[in-house]
């Protein structure tokens, strides 16, 4: 820098009052002042700052202060009835000023630094012919200086791992992560690098807008057939602690101006699925304001496997009578190895999961998607998890929300103790990375903890659900968690990580935005 800011000086000081007529002892008696006040302005450690300032300030005036030079020195050149010497006085002072003014532009973009160390790259501005060199770190010709600014600003710091730097490349270029990026990023210890990518990935969505819904958890029975390995929440018929609602103790949780209602339940032996049907449409037209988000795959299946109704008519009849979508639930880990060993093989497999979701879409019915992890899944059985979403939404893209599902570990202990919350933010991250075609990842607060939610709104989620009021399934499995939350708590968790609250419906119509 400081060679481009004194040489440029120099000569430039040697042709200006060469041109002006002044003697040449004179115009050299100058230099000495330019290399001092270089030395000076770059020890004080003020020269990023200057060129910062510089680039801007120069760069749209840039064309404009070249014809200026020209035109300038061909003045002096021809008042001093040097008329033959304009022409190569002029392009002299066009190369030599030039030059000092690409020394400012050079060293304006060396700041921060890149992925893996270096220089950030944002492009190489050659402001001698006046156009932007593309640098290899940001193809496509000619970025703006806004766009250049732009990556800048969101590319991440260092990132220790080196193997995060290809992924970041594709991540930053929109390229689809491969299930090899997947498990890298699920086994690098580079935590922070990992979460600015997601960060990243998330940003170019949403922005700084993070979601959530005013909405209320129902479980009309916890009865269920089966018996999941994971599961604190089924018991079996009679068994204490069961229970089974009517319909009308279903509406009377829900209150009016409800925005949602999430309704999942055990694979009730006995209920029809008329219950289901009347369930919903009873709902519907006490709470017409309230939208429906019912039954996961697995249920949907388990009513053809007990009552021979066939998906695609069940979620007819359903759609017909109110339902608006369908939670994730259900979904597990794809993988036929866990399925055996948590005694999951009586519900719906992952062929017959994604089977039914296709279908729901087919009908315009929106749904979510789960994946239940931190018990003894390995890495490789996660990403194959995620990889069979993103090809089930390539076909079918109706799924609106991720949500990673952390096991609790409550009394069924297949692990000795709960994941931590470094697990959680990874699972959140590498699920925004993989998961190119989800609108949303979320962040469950009620799986793990209000604070680690906050803290993954920059791990690239969108959402953090609801308000939920009554949760089960996760506090009879001893989560610590409140059962349900306040919206000034919901609003305290966004705000808490930097973001902008997002009110929504269940389906991400915009309510009302919380400044
Ligand atoms: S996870 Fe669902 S299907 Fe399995 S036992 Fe629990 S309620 Fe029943």
């Amino acid at each position: 820098m400081f060679g481009y800011f004194g040489l440029g000086g120099i000569v430039f000081d040697l042709a200006f009052f060469q041109t002006i007529g002044l003697m040449k002892e004179q115009a050299l008696s100058v230099v000495p002042l330019f290399i001092f006040m270089g030395y000076v302005v770059e020890q004080a450690g003020l020269m990023e700052r200057l060129l910062r300032a510089f680039q801007v300030i120069l760069a749209p005036v840039r064309g404009s202060l070249y014809i200026g030079v020209i035109l300038t020195a061909t003045v002096f050149a021809m008042a001093n009835g040097i008329v033959g010497a304009a022409v190569p006085v002029a392009v002299l002072y066009n190369f030599f000023l030039d030059h000092f003014i690409a020394g400012f532009t050079v060293g304006a973009i060396k700041w921060p630094p890149a992925p893996g160390g270096g220089n950030r790259g944002a492009g190489i501005v050659d402001s001698h012919r006046g156009r932007h060199l593309e640098s290899e770190r940001l193809p496509g010709l000619p970025p703006s200086l806004e766009e250049c600014m732009a990556v800048a600003v969101a590319a991440p710091p260092l990132l220790r791992d080196r193997r995060l730097l290809a992924i970041w490349e594709k991540v930053r270029n929109n390229i689809r992560l491969s299930p090899e990026d997947g498990l890298a990023l699920f086994e690098t210890e580079d935590l922070h690098g990992l979460g600015r990518m997601a960060d990243f990935a998330k940003s170019r969505l949403h922005g700084e807008r993070v979601f959530f819904v005013l909405n209320r958890y129902v479980n009309p029975t916890n009865v269920c057939v089966l018996s999941c390995s994971f599961c604190d929440f089924a018991r079996k018929k009679g068994e204490e602690g069961a229970f089974e609602n009517s319909i009308e103790d279903v509406l009377e949780m829900i209150k009016p101006g409800t925005r949602e209602a999430h309704i999942v339940g055990g694979h009730h032996p006995d209920w029809p699925f008329e219950y289901y049907e009347r369930l919903i449409g009873a709902i519907h037209a006490a709470r017409p304001e309230t939208q429906i988000k019912a039954f996961t795959a697995a249920e949907i299946d388990y009513l053809w496997r007990r009552w021979k109704i066939e998906p695609l008519q069940a979620l007819t009849r359903l759609k017909r009578a109110g339902l608006r979508s369908m939670p994730g639930g259900g979904a597990e880990i794809f993988s036929a190895r866990l399925q055996k060993a948590l005694h999951y093989t009586g519900k719906a497999d992952a062929d017959r999961w994604l089977e039914i979701h296709g279908i729901a879409h087919s009908l315009g019915i929106k749904t979510n998607a789960t994946m239940l992890y931190g018990h003894i899944e390995t890495m490789a059985e996660r990403v194959e998890h995620l990889v069979r979403l993103r090809e089930q939404q390539d076909k079918s893209g109706g799924f609106l929300t991720f949500i990673p599902l952390a096991y609790q570990v409550g009394t069924t202990k297949l692990v000795p103790r709960q994941t931590p919350p470094t697990d959680d933010l990874r699972t959140i991250a590498v699920s925004r990375l993989l998961l190119d075609n989800f609108p949303h990842i979320e962040a469950y607060w009620v799986m793990i903890g209000e604070e680690t939610a906050s803290v993954a709104l920059n791990f690239g989620a969108s959402d953090v659900n609801g308000t939920l009021e009554d949760e089960k399934i996760a506090h009879m499995a001893q989560a610590e968690s409140p059962a349900g939350l306040a919206q000034e708590q919901i609003l305290r968790m966004i705000r808490d990580a930097g973001k902008v609250a997002v009110e929504r419906d269940a389906l991400y119509s915009v309510v009302k935005v919380w400044n």
